[in-house]
């Protein structure tokens, strides 16, 4: 399937998928998802609203009382593995999709986030069996244990940069601990979640136990966050749509973790390899066209090589190869949407108006046919840049590195931790001890060295300061959806004592 292909077929049409069928909306309502590489509907999808939500809670409740919370760990963890192999035995078809419905380049979905998504189901399908409490050593006659018990009914919204990843993330750990599910993706890209429905109905989960509901955020994602109903509420996106989240969630004293926004500093000292840097930088900053929350957004050049830095950096961005995303030589597909395009392009007057200079990029290139109308942006350099200008402190989400120099690493951190985000952050250098010293002291989730964006299923990811709060993957992940219960036993036999006998 290539995308001029898919503008001659008619658009897909999906329903919302609830309580383990597949319904209209309960306003007859639909909307339309474009392929951003040119513009064209890719398919029509059920718009859910409050009614909609409210069934679908309802299911999810029915299903963690029913079948579920008496399915035994083993079978839940042989269903999400099943579910592994089932995405695993789809993975072309729903790569290609994923590149039609969010315009990454077919290379990433197909290397990138598939494996991802397989990657996620498999580790979690493992922790199902592996979720145990503990014996506590407390003083005097007494027995004291914990057991972890999942939470109930978990909402959780999702955004556009990696549409099915992110259903991976919060999906895998939640049903491992055997919670039930309402999920919305982002309107933007709710293909590939559909899809996912099909795969949870053959794969053979009980009706309820994961509710799919896309549909507006102001709409569908506020009746789920404000939902008395739900136990747990889970987030992605930007730190401000995760503001609004914990507030309307305070209402109902929900349980909400929130994986927000970044603007990482990558950074080059004097004494890494330059080549490394360089690849190590655009790896941050223009893969999936920057629309990464861990994006090396702010890349910060040690003075003495700034400029032997630059000239390489320029000449491979001018390189990078930006067009279909079908193409498997592609290395650059558009921006999501109109309105991301627009936001990434405002930018560059941003940019400008503080004193920064374009180096490279700046606009969107000339492309050929029904390119012409995609929402494509050129990978693009700031230089010039000072950390206190907006171009340094506010996260663009596009393919956009704005470049900050340093003096030496008091300087330096000083300057890489001055932003409200700490989501990760990325050292280039070969003096180990000053790696592990900065690996210490800046406040973020993740810290990279000498790589750049590398996660697995089993590592935790998250934030520290306005980047948000709780870990997914890894075993942190599932304390996001587990209750701990202390359970005491008197093992005297005899009366309290404490008010005499
Ligand atoms: P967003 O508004 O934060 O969207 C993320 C998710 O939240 C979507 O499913 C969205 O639904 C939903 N949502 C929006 N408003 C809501 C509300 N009031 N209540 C409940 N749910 C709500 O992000 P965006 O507008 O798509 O992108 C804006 C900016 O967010 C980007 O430029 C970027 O800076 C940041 N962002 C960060 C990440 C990340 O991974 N950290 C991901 C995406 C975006 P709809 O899609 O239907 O609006
Ligand atoms: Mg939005």
């Amino acid at each position: 399937m290539s995308s001029s292909q898919t503008a001659s077929e008619s658009p897909r049409q999906y329903q919302l998928f609830i309580d383990g069928k597949w319904v209209d909306a309960e306003s007859g309502k639909t909307f339309t998802t474009p392929n951003p590489s040119t513009g064209e509907t890719l398919a029509e999808v059920a718009e859910a609203d409050k009614a909609d939500v409210d069934k679908a809670v309802a299911a999810a409740r029915r299903a963690f009382e029913g079948k579920w919370s008496k399915m035994s760990a083993r079978d839940r963890g042989r269903l999400l593995y099943k579910l592994s192999q089932l995405i695993e035995s789809k993975s072309s078809e729903l790569a290609a999709l994923e590149t039609a419905d969010n315009g990454k380049p077919i290379k990433e979905s197909t290397y990138i986030d598939l494996p991802g998504v397989v990657e996620n189901f498999e580790y979690f399908a493992g922790w199902a069996t592996k979720i145990e409490g503990e014996t506590i050593p407390v003083p005097g006659q007494m027995f004291n244990y914990t057991l972890r018990e999942p939470l109930g009914v978990c909402g959780q919204i999702i955004p556009w940069n990696f549409p099915l990843l992110m259903a991976a993330w919060k999906l895998a750990p939640a049903l491992a601990a055997g919670n039930t599910i309402v999920l919305k993706p982002a309107e933007q890209t709710p293909v590939t979640a559909m899809e996912l429905g099909k795969l949870f109905q053959e794969a053979g989960f009980p009706d309820g136990v994961v509710n799919i509901v896309p549909g507006y955020g102001e709409t569908a994602g506020a009746a789920l966050a404000s939902h008395p109903g739900i136990d747990k509420i889970a987030f992605t996106g930007s730190t401000e749509v995760g503001k609004i989240i914990a507030r309307t969630a305070a209402d109902n004293l929900t349980k909400v973790s929130l994986e927000l926004g970044g603007k990482a500093p990558n950074i080059v000292f004097a004494d890494a390899d330059i080549e490394q840097a360089v690849s190590g930088a655009m790896m941050g900053i223009f893969f999936n066209q920057g629309q990464v929350c861990c994006a090396g957004s702010r890349l910060f050049l040690d003075e003495r090589v700034k400029d032997e830095f630059l000239a390489r950096f320029k000449e491979r961005a001018e390189k990078v190869k930006v067009g279909d995303p079908m193409d498997a030589a592609t290395q650059m597909g558009p921006q999501v949407s109109a309105e991301q395009l627009a936001r990434v392009r405002g930018y560059v007057d941003i940019a400008r108006g503080e004193g920064a200079t374009v180096f490279t990029g700046g606009g969107s290139p000339e492309l050929e046919g029904n390119f012409k109308n995609g929402y494509f942006f050129q990978p693009t350099v700031f230089s010039e840049v000072q950390n206190s200008m907006r171009v340094a402190q506010e996260e663009i989400f596009g393919p956009v590195a704005s470049v900050i120099t340093f003096k030496d690493e008091k300087d330096l951190i000083k300057q890489a931790n001055d932003t409200i985000y700490g989501l990760s952050a990325g050292i280039w250098t070969k003096d180990i001890t000053r790696a592990h010293r900065f690996a210490k002291e800046i406040k973020a989730g993740t810290v990279w060295i000498n790589t750049f964006n590398m996660m697995n299923a089993a590592s935790p990811f998250g934030g520290y300061k306005q980047s948000g709060y709780g870990r997914e993957m890894g075993k942190h992940a599932l304390e996001l959806y587990t209750h701990v219960k202390s359970v005491w036993v008197d093992l005297s036999g005899k009366p309290i004592g404490w008010y005499g006998n």
